[in-house]
């Protein structure tokens, strides 16, 4: 069938499923849909906004007959190219908006994957518990875009990411069948865990419709939060290594250096110090004397508790809109996200600092140092052909580097379309080259007519 043929008629099919109003073909709300959070571009066929499971399975019956290529839509934050694809129908499930039940006594939440996490945190909160993961962008992203990337976060140093928090799913399989995964219990062996594989499947096999979410009562201990202040990159990196050894286990250890602390200050109006290595650590109080020996013992410049709960707010969003000042540094940004052994952390940031002065590129550098995964922030202008391979270059150059060292190309924004090359050459240089094979294989048996979210990720590599 031709493209013309496929998409004939095709809104209004659509607008007989959810009505004529969130069938979107033009107009701000379609443009926004267009584009990513790095700018990775796609223009849909059209954008729809159901509000049920039915719909959503007769969006997707009606994508697969034509074979159209469909896929969810979050908040659209993501990083990769994950969420944007040219003459796709777009489905954007933000009207999936409720929280369903908490249950107090199992310890989960029931709640549809366009509420936003932040939303979901406030609920939890006023009934006395939490939900940990928590991606710097969880002010915007939605639980689905989170269980679909596989969402790391600030508290992932303690707790883990998005895949060691989902219970149960229901899905929309890429035939619009409707089907249950999991289960809303702490232990569950029966059959292959097929939650663990939607958690990343950056929207690749279904459409989530609804989650069930592990939560945790909020803790008994007080927390303090601190910056921590060093002389440069790599003793801020030791002195991370220094915390493991005398296995202190932090709620949040993030690392930020001079240049994005000064971008925040100056797009958001905060005043925090500009040391040239920064971390930004939580800690339960019984632990906070030997983590205060260990910055000791490398030298650190100062270490300041925030003040009172609006000032550990404030380093809080500090941290969480590093990014987006970043972005407005300059007209191109690549922002990298690659894992590395906690135990060559300062050597990666030594080496980030050799990449940018070889490439004469800006990479301010900012992250969830706890968890090795740093993400340096490639600066470009896009306009200069010259910045831009200098960018391309560098960006390679960190991502070998992580391959090299036993780290992985990405620890939580996915690969969407921007790593495909590189994921495939972290398995195999680390013996998994037969592994793609397996996952190619599972895409297929999932939507052997490649319609969902095709073109990327697995399908790509
Ligand atoms: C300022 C900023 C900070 C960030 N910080 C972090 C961070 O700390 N940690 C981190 O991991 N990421 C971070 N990110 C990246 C991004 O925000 C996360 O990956 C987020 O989880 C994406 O959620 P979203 O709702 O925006 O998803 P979208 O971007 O809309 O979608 C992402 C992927 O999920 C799929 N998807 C969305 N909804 C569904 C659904 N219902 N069913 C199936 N598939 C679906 C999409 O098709 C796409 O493949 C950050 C981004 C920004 C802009």
């Amino acid at each position: 069938m031709t493209t013309h043929r496929r998409l004939a008629g095709l809104p209004s099919e659509l607008k007989k499923i959810v009505g004529k109003a969130q069938v979107i073909q033009e107009g701000e709300f379609f443009e926004e849909h267009r584009k990513d959070m790095a700018d990775y571009e796609g223009t849909p066929a059209v954008v729809v906004r159901p509000q049920s499971e039915e719909q959503v399975s007769a969006i997707v019956q009606l994508a697969n007959r034509r074979e159209v290529p469909i896929l969810a839509w979050g908040a659209g934050s993501s990083l990769t190219g994950a969420v944007v694809r040219d003459g796709a129908i777009v489905v954007d499930m933000r009207r999936f908006d409720r929280i369903l039940k908490i249950d107090p006594v199992n310890w989960y939440v029931d709640v549809q994957p366009g509420v936003v996490l932040d939303d979901l945190g406030n609920a939890l909160k006023a009934q006395g518990f939490f939900f940990p993961p928590d991606p710097a962008s969880s002010f915007l992203c939605t639980v689905g875009g989170a269980i679909a990337t596989g969402a790391g976060g600030m508290r992932c140093v303690r707790y883990g990411t998005m895949k060691d928090w989902v219970l149960a799913l229901r899905v929309v399989l890429p035939n619009g069948e409707v089907t249950s995964l999991g289960e809303p219990l702490p232990k569950n062996r029966a059959g292959y865990d097929l939650v663990r594989l939607f958690v990343g499947s950056e929207g690749t096999l279904g459409i989530i419709t609804q989650a069930t979410l592990k939560i945790l009562p909020l803790p008994g201990v007080r927390i303090r939060r601190m910056l921590v202040q060093f002389a440069d990159w790599p003793t801020a990196g030791e002195a991370i290594k220094g915390l493991r050894k005398a296995r202190v286990v932090p709620d949040l250890l993030e690392f930020l250096d001079r240049e994005t602390i000064a971008a925040v200050n100056r797009s958001f109006d905060f005043h925090v110090e500009e040391a040239e290595a920064t971390l930004l650590v939580d800690l339960e109080e019984p632990s906070i004397p030997a983590a205060t020996e260990v910055f000791r013992v490398h030298h650190a410049l100062g270490i300041r508790p925030a003040a009172d709960e609006a000032e550990a707010d404030r380093l809080y969003q500090v941290r969480a809109r590093a990014y987006l000042a970043l972005k407005e540094r300059a007209s191109g940004i690549q922002i990298e996200d690659v894992v590395v052994p906690i135990d060559r952390l300062a050597e990666y940031l030594r080496f980030v600092k050799e990449v940018a002065a070889r490439h004469h590129v800006q990479i301010p550098v900012v992250g969830h140092a706890g968890d090795g995964n740093v993400h340096p922030a490639i600066l470009y202008d896009k306009a200069d052909a010259k910045s831009r391979e200098a960018a391309t270059a560098a960006f390679e150059e960190i991502c070998r580097y992580a391959i090299r060292v036993g780290g992985s190309v990405t620890g939580e924004h996915g690969v969407g379309s921007q790593k495909v090359a590189l994921f495939r050459a972290q398995l195999e240089a680390h013996g998994g080259g037969e592994s793609l094979r397996l996952m190619k294989e599972i895409k297929r048996v999932f939507d052997p007519k490649g319609i969902m979210n095709p073109g990327k990720y697995v399908d790509a590599a």
